[in-house]
């Protein structure tokens, strides 16, 4: 995003709008200032109310600043799964795609939240210590076509400095190895320069019960139940 100083009439409405505080006024406060390091293309400011000179303006974005309006604009599609909102829709629909079978988890790793964001090198280093586990990354996804590798994780080298509102890893892995991958989440959690929280789904047993509820409970994480019935409205498409 940029401002045109020329419209810019130095109001500083915008600055309270920006999810990622890259908006400041200028030393001499006529005009405001948008850190071009720090804005992850949202166009929350722009969108907003609250420039009544239309001073904020969208230069196209190229590759590979483009990938911050694709994580971070929810009206941004991501050409992958044609759909907004950082483009995946996997886990919520899983009861329909079946693509997390019975003796798996899917696994998703939200990394970044509003004021921190994320730096994709990052979520490269979530994504590489989960690799190593032989996670299979879902395809369909925004966050998976960063990468140069899906099998070790590793993005493509330009992306490594750019900054999202936040990226969703998702993979599946089997159940065997779900307490592994998440002690090693709990480990790298440690380091990167974010926050991340992490859903795990399975396809409940017959009796009702959760697969990996046990596993949760044996490493004494916190987590909250949520459930997603499919009540006939979604005709599954895959069988087990
Ligand atoms: S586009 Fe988003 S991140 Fe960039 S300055 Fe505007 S509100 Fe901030
Ligand atoms: S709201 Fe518009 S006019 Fe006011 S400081 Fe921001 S860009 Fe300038």
């Amino acid at each position: 995003m940029q401002v045109d100083k020329d419209l810019c009439i130095g109001c500083g409405r915008c600055v309270l709008y920006c999810p990622v505080q890259a908006i400041s006024m200028s030393d001499d406060g006529r005009h405001a200032v948008i850190d071009q390091d720090e804005c992850v293309e949202c166009g929350a400011c722009r969108r907003s109310p609250a420039c009544k000179t239309g001073a904020l303006y969208q230069p196209e974005l190229t590759y590979p600043r483009i990938v911050r309006s694709i994580l971070s604009d929810p009206l941004t599609i991501a050409p992958e799964s044609g759909i907004t909102g950082r483009g995946t829709e996997e886990m919520k629909t899983n009861d329909v795609t079946a693509r997390f079978k019975r003796g798996y988890a899917g696994v998703a790793v939200e990394v970044g939240r509003p004021l921190l964001g994320a730096r994709l090198k990052d979520v490269e280093k979530i994504a590489m210590a989960v690799a190593r586990f032989g996670v299979e990354f879902e395809k369909i996804n925004p966050t998976t076509s960063l990468m140069a590798d899906p099998k070790t994780g590793k993005f493509k080298d330009e992306l490594l400095g750019e900054k999202v509102l936040s990226a969703i890893i998702e993979f599946a892995v089997p159940l065997s190895k779900l307490e592994a991958v998440l002690y090693t989440l709990e480990r790298v959690s440690h380091e990167v320069e974010s926050v991340f929280s992490v859903d795990v789904c399975s396809r409940c047993n017959p009796d009702g019960s959760i697969p990996h509820e046990e596993i949760l409970a044996k490493g004494n994480w916190w987590y909250s139940i949520n459930a997603k019935t499919n009540v006939g409205l979604g005709r599954p498409l895959a069988q087990e």
